[in-house]
């Protein structure tokens, strides 16, 4: 799974899956771009990128602002002339119960997670399509299928990667440029250290492989994924989830 000449940008690689991923890519070879909101965690990524011997460069950008976006891909083609691989990462969470839920709850949890899936995708697929070569990755979730008391919001965006993820698959395969998705079941970031004990517990029952997943089980197969390997695997969703589901 050669990545050797490759640029994948990753969103929201600061932290969590996002960086597990950007380390696995760089593992391979490829050069990175990623973003994130935190200066000190970026880097930190950054530097671990850079000791793989590749390059790197990172950007404090909003997914969810368009100008932002735009501003930072064209940084980016500038600086590295292309982008092979884009991984749309970069999501939040407002957990709370559809009865207590703020309008604002659930805005700011689509403008990250939807709007800013739109806007990268729609910035990077443009150089994808004129070197007719392109593999974009979304980190849907297993909420998305199944539902999840408590994420009206966030099941509901990342359901919509589904419709996304074959939309484009359907856009450009003629050109070359795949898109697929990865749906983790429950892996163990911030994002779920924020459960209480009793609430992890309840989910590992509910995993025949009797764990949570790590970050690095999900690279992994994003990696695949962005590989030559999987050329002929277009607008498919792979369940990463121990079982569960
Ligand atoms: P995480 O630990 O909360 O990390 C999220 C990353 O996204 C951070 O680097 C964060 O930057 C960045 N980010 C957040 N909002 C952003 C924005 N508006 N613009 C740019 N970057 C932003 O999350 P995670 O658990 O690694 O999740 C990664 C992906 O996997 C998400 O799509 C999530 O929905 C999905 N997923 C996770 C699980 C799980 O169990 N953890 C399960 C299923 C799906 P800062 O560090 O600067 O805040």
């Amino acid at each position: 799974m050669n990545l050797e000449n490759r640029v994948a940008l990753v969103t929201g690689a600061g932290r969590g899956i996002g960086k597990a991923i950007a380390l696995e890519l760089a593992e391979c070879g490829a050069d990175i771009v990623f973003t994130n909101r935190t200066p000190a965690l970026a880097e930190a990524t950054r530097a671990e990128v850079e000791s793989k011997g590749r390059r790197c460069l990172s950007f404090q950008a909003d997914v969810g602002d368009r100008e932002q976006v735009e501003r930072m891909v064209a940084e980016a083609l500038e600086a590295f002339s292309k982008i092979d691989i884009l991984v749309n990462n970069a999501a939040i969470t407002r957990d709370t119960l559809l009865m207590r839920m703020k309008p604002e709850d659930w805005s700011e949890v689509m403008r990250v997670n939807v709007d800013g899936m739109f806007y990268t995708t729609r910035a990077v697929v443009k150089p994808m399509i004129k070197q007719r070569y392109g593999r974009v990755i979304n980190i849907a979730s297993v909420v998305g299928f199944t539902g999840n008391a408590g994420q009206v919001n966030y099941s509901t965006a990342k359901s919509a990667v589904q419709g996304f993820t074959k939309s484009i698959a359907r856009e450009l395969g003629s050109r070359n440029v795949t898109c697929n998705a990865v749906a983790p079941g429950f892996i163990e970031t911030d994002m779920t250290r924020k459960l209480t004990e009793a609430q992890q517990q309840a989910i590992v029952d509910q995993i025949p492989l009797g764990r949570i997943g790590s970050a690095e089980e999900i690279a992994k197969v994003v990696r695949f994924l962005a590989s030559d390997d999987a050329a002929y695997i277009n607008g498919e969703t792979l369940h990463v989830n121990g079982g569960m589901y």
